[in-house]
């Protein structure tokens, strides 16, 4: 439908977390979308790995790496040259370190490891408190999680509410379904005796050294090891967890699906441009935002892996209402910059007309750290018996078969939840076990899987980080080249208590005494890494300064005060702009919780509604 046949309510850019959701929700609604995407829908394409790396849990890593969706930032975690270039992960002659994205429908939903975890209470109360607008508070956005959730990981309660019993605080009617990973990876269904032991005597250890451990055992039993659920304390969990992913019937699921869907049934009302990479804002005489200008072509941006030399064809789609930016944490911000609203001194530089004078925009770029301590077990694993990780093998066939099997998970085997200071208000970190070596991105890092048989990573995260220092800015004034991006870890940020690399060194600490009684007794042959030689708290502190990554951006372009470097307004409007607004991870002012996806569907959700309120009060 072309613009000229009613015109579109809403031109939404990017159809990730963010613009997916937030689409389907308008257009179900009775609104009349347009969804630029840069991507095209990579199902759709001839490669035959395709459908495999994309459906299969325990694939993800390769859909991080197919080249028919992926986008390469490269990234610098620190702007020292010397630094830098101690990451193994740097680029040796540029220091880049590679920092995947998906570009494609559905966005970094398609290639993400589906883990599904709700944010902190004090996430929510934190933008409450910034702003002053009670639909913030955590109770009220409860409400947006279980309008997207479709929980199929309790089936006791699933069963239950339907008597008004639900203590959980679990959506069950959603659109994104939730599911457990299989319990085989936890217990003896695939014989793999190492894995049991590990747990058993990881499950001790745990509640052991955790104080009040009965407390801790009580919580666990009590809420299933499900981190989700917000039973009658609104406490936050903490203990050990299984990783509730976003599946349906143990093949992913994510906004490409919700779009689809809803463009299916709603098709008059929902356009989804393909490879359509938009360049900048349209403005009306007035000043409002009124559409978007883009290039028609497939590949056309340079992080793209093969991008296209070809210049692409330029086009302009129309809104009667609004213009809103979902191209997440490092595209909104150049996209904003692109169209003349950001910081005026760069957008001078870049020879861009200054439209409004917003300093904020990439600036306060936030993620969490994450680092591997890593074992080198003393026989192969037993669950990846036949895994060879490709179409066909054994384990794939169960998964095809059965949905069942290690394929069937995201290879979680077993997590935690921690703080690393007794005085922290929140939990702050999550640990994952997995039955192989992942060290962070690099290119090449997904052929780990296929490398090691013989490998356990904790992979440990730290959230709720204090280094705010992260900045997206402009290379040039040409659409189709990547922003330049810059984190400033640790000592080059603005963690000046250096708060950050205490967590996370405590908790390299923790994992070591956890596992200690699993290398006594020979399970593990070694510790690859840290290794050895990284004994004393300066050298772990210098091993997570030279190794420690993040896959979470977050927070460029933060709702605040324009005053207070604010880019957006607690309705998600941008700042000094008319019918011009933001929906995806970049509008956190603090990055949330242990993973993100969940806020950005939320805070979708969320735009949703105030969208449609703002609707009926005021006809186009
Ligand atoms: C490897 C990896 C694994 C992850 N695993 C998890 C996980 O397990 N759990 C979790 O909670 N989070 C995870 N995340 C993070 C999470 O998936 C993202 O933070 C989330 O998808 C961000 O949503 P978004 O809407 O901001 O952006 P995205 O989902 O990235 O969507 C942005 C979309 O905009 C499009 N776009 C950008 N610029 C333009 C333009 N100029 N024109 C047109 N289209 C454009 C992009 O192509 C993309 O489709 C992971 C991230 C990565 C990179």
């Amino acid at each position: 439908m072309s613009d000229a046949e009613g015109g579109w309510d809403y031109v939404i850019v990017g159809s990730g977390a963010g613009g997916g959701t937030l689409a389907a929700r308008l257009a179900e609604s009775g609104m009349r979308v347009f969804v630029l995407e840069a991507g095209g829908d990579h199902l759709q394409t001839a490669d035959p790995r395709l459908p495999d790396d994309y459906s299969v849990p325990g694939f993800h890593a390769f859909a991080c790496e197919n080249p028919a969706m992926r986008w390469d930032f490269t990234v610098r975690h620190y702007s020292d040259d010397t630094q830098q270039k101690r990451d193994f992960k740097a680029d040796p002659h540029t220091g880049g370190v590679l920092y995947p994205r998906a570009a494609t429908l559905g966005g970094c939903t398609a290639h993400n490891a589906m883990i599904f975890m709700l944010a902190h209470d004090s996430d929510w109360n934190h933008i409450r408190a910034l702003t002053g607008d009670g639909s913030w508070s955590a109770r009220s956005m409860r409400r947006h999680a279980r309008k997207l959730e479709a929980c199929h990981h309790r089936p006791l309660w699933r069963i239950l509410r339907h008597l008004g019993l639900d203590p959980t605080g679990h959506g069950w009617d959603g659109w994104l379904q939730t599911e457990r990973p299989p319990k085989e990876l936890e217990a003896e269904a695939l014989g793999d005796e190492a894995l049991l032991n590990m747990i058993a005597v990881t499950s001790v250890e745990f509640a052991r050294r955790l104080k009040h451990p009965l407390a801790r055992i009580a919580q666990w039993i009590h809420s299933a090891a499900d981190p989700n659920a917000r039973p009658w304390r609104a406490k936050d969990f903490e203990g050990l967890c299984y990783t509730p992913v976003s599946t349906c019937s143990r093949q992913r699921i994510g906004s490409r699906e919700r779009l689809l869907d809803v463009a299916a049934k709603h098709g008059d009302r929902l356009h989804i441009e393909l490879n359509a990479l938009a360049t900048r804002v349209l403005f009306d005489a007035e000043g409002a935002a009124c559409g978007v200008e883009y290039l028609k072509g497939s590949r056309l941006y340079k992080a793209h892996c093969n991008a296209s030399p070809a210049p692409g064809e330029r086009r302009e789609v129309h809104a009667r209402r609004e213009v809103i930016l979902c191209g997440g944490a490092f595209n909104t911000p150049q996209l904003l910059m692109l169209s003349g609203i950001g910081p005026a001194a760069q957008l001078r530089r870049q020879g861009i007309a200054v439209r409004v004078d917003l300093p904020g925009v990439g600036r306060n770029l936030q993620d969490r750290y994450e680092v591997a301590v890593t074992y080198r077990m003393r026989e192969p694993w037993k669950l990846l018996e036949g895994a060879r990780f490709e179409r066909g093998d054994p384990v794939w066939q169960r998964w095809h078969e059965h949905r069942d099997g290690l394929y069937s998970s995201n290879g979680a085997a077993l997590a935690f939840v921690r703080r690393s200071s007794p005085n922290l208000p929140d939990p702050d970190i999550f640990c994952m076990a997995l039955p192989t070596q992942f060290d962070g991105y690099y290119p090449g890092f997904s052929a780990n899987l296929r490398k090691y048989n013989d490998r356990l990573t904790w992979a440990l995260l730290k959230a709720h980080t204090h280094n705010s220092a992260g900045t997206v800015t402009l290379q040039s004034a040409d659409p189709r080249d990547p922003p330049r991006i810059e984190f400033h870890y640790f000592e080059e940020g603005d963690d000046t208590q250096g708060h950050d690399l205490a967590a996370v060194v405590d908790t390299i600490q923790f994992i070591r005494e956890l596992n200690r009684p699993l290398l006594e007794c020979g399970l593990f042959a070694e510790e690859c890494a840290p290794g050895p030689q990284a004994r004393t708290a300066p050298a772990l502190a210098e091993y997570v300064r030279n190794n420690a990554w993040g896959h979470h951006a977050s927070c460029s372009c933060p709702i605040g005060l324009r005053a207070n470097g604010g880019v957006v307004d607690s309705s998600f409007a941008v700042h000094g702009t008319r019918r011009l607004r933001i929906v995806d991870a970049s509008v956190f002012p603090r990055i949330p919780g242990f993973f993100v996806v969940s806020a950005v569907y939320m805070i979708a959700e969320k735009a949703a509604e105030t969208l449609l309120q703002e609707a009926k009060r005021a006809p186009p």
